[in-house]
């Protein structure tokens, strides 16, 4: 009887990786996924041959880990594999008892040796093996469309077997990057950039302004929420809620209809960066997408730009909106942003925005403005809250 030594076998692209940025996105992903999975059991991880193993033998539930770690940022593909030592013998038996209650019409054996020496070439082993599970069921070998493709990964001193290993998000984990402010509205877009540098490695610090008293709060729960969901990714997150209808107000006062957005933005633009200098974070980050609303024009984006001492990374700058509602879609937040709220840019917000200010004509309308102290009235009053996931998991770690 062989007896199922139960793992979780990661699988990272290292091609794009410079050597010397090996250890470091290693010791970012083991932590990401000790992390993630740090409420359901105990697991041990190790590193093997360019692959990360968690080990699960007597935990209570496997598949819950591996549901947990595919979705580590860094993660090429997961699966739940067994763990026999490297003899024939024992990867039949293993393959016996993976395929026992299955039903397939075709099959594929796929072999991969990690060191050379072993006494059977991959192709040598996928004809035994595959001549094994002809004796056992009727079914026919297709190596291009397989129903069941059965992997067999031979180690040093191990061999992993496995079926169905599923795609983890790719990129790197994050942390590996530094950290981001991410400009986080109540919208579509604004979430999905948020996570797609996370994917890149970076730790995103959300900054929301809201209009509350002139607006009722329901844009800040809608971040929250948002915030909420995009922790699932980064384990620890803070948003930063900014008062912002106070200084829309002031603009409102001396600034003509057309320019306002323009200054709106780089107003946020501004307390963003103070906030980001206050919490470590690099760069700032937003979900503009070229010419999806009259702010965004080009003339627009190199106008906001100038307000800022930091980059501004605009990851779906060449996203359509279709492409970034199927992502939201993926990532669970396409629901709570269409959630109906009052967001605090259709407070105050002229019907027809510029579309082309210049260098000269913004510098003039801002001159009426007192800009630092605006900047510091946002920056003072926001409010920051705190989320972790999974919930609770941060306070075992710090015991541990
Ligand atoms: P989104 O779907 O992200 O709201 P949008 O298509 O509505 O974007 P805009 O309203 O022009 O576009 O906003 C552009 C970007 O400015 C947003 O993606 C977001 O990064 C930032 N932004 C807008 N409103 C807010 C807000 N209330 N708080 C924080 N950031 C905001
Ligand atoms: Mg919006």
């Amino acid at each position: 009887m062989t007896r199922l030594r139960p793992l979780v076998l990661v699988h990272y692209h290292e091609l794009g990786l410079k050597r010397g940025n090996r250890p470091l996105f290693l010791r970012h992903l083991a932590r990401n996924v000790r992390r993630a999975t740090s409420d359901l059991g105990p697991a041990q991880l190790r590193q093997v041959s360019g692959r990360l193993l968690v080990d699960l033998e007597g935990h209570p539930d496997p598949t819950a880990v591996r549901d947990r770690v595919r979705r580590v940022c860094g993660v090429a593909s997961v699966a739940l594999a067994s763990r026999v030592v490297s003899t024939v013998e024992a990867m039949k038996a293993v393959i016996a008892h993976m395929i026992e209650g299955r039903t397939f019409a075709s099959f594929r054996i796929t072999a991969r040796r990690a060191f050379k020496t072993y006494p059977l070439t991959s192709v040598e082993l996928n004809r035994e093996l595959g001549a094994f599970v002809l004796e056992r069921v009727a079914a026919r070998v297709d190596l291009r469309h397989p129903e069941l493709e059965i992997h067999v990964e031979v180690m040093p001193a191990e061999t992993f077997v496995y079926v169905e290993p599923v795609a983890g998000p790719g990129g790197l984990p994050v942390g590996a990057s530094g950290t981001v402010a991410a400009l986080l509205s109540g919208g579509i877009d604004s979430p999905v950039a948020a996570w797609r540098m996370m994917k890149r490695g970076c730790r995103v610090l959300f900054v929301h302004f809201h209009s509350v008293p002139y607006l009722p709060p329901t844009s800040q729960a809608k971040a929250r929420a948002l915030v909420e969901r995009l922790t699932e990714w980064q384990y620890d997150s803070k948003l930063a809620l900014v008062p912002f209808g106070e200084i829309q107000r002031e603009v409102v006062l001396t600034v003509p209809p057309p320019a306002r957005v323009v200054v709106y933005r780089r107003l946020m633009v501004r307390i963003a960066e103070a906030l980001a200098k206050k919490h470590g974070a690099v760069a700032l980050t937003t979900g503009e997408s070229l010419g999806q609303v009259a702010s965004q024009t080009l003339s627009n984006i190199a106008r906001i730009d100038e307000a800022a001492g930091m980059p501004i990374l605009r990851p779906l700058i060449g996203m359509d909106k279709l492409e970034i509602t199927d992502e939201a879609r993926r990532l669970g937040t396409f629901e709570i942003s269409i959630e109906p709220d009052a967001d605090c840019c259709t407070l105050f917000v002229p019907k027809h925005p510029a579309t082309r200010m210049s260098e000269h004509e913004v510098a003039e309308v801002e001159a009426r403005l007192e800009i630092p102290r605006l900047v510091a009235a946002g920056c003072d009053g926001a409010s920051v809250e705190a989320f972790e996931f999974p919930p609770g998991a941060s306070v075992e770690m710090t015991s541990e």
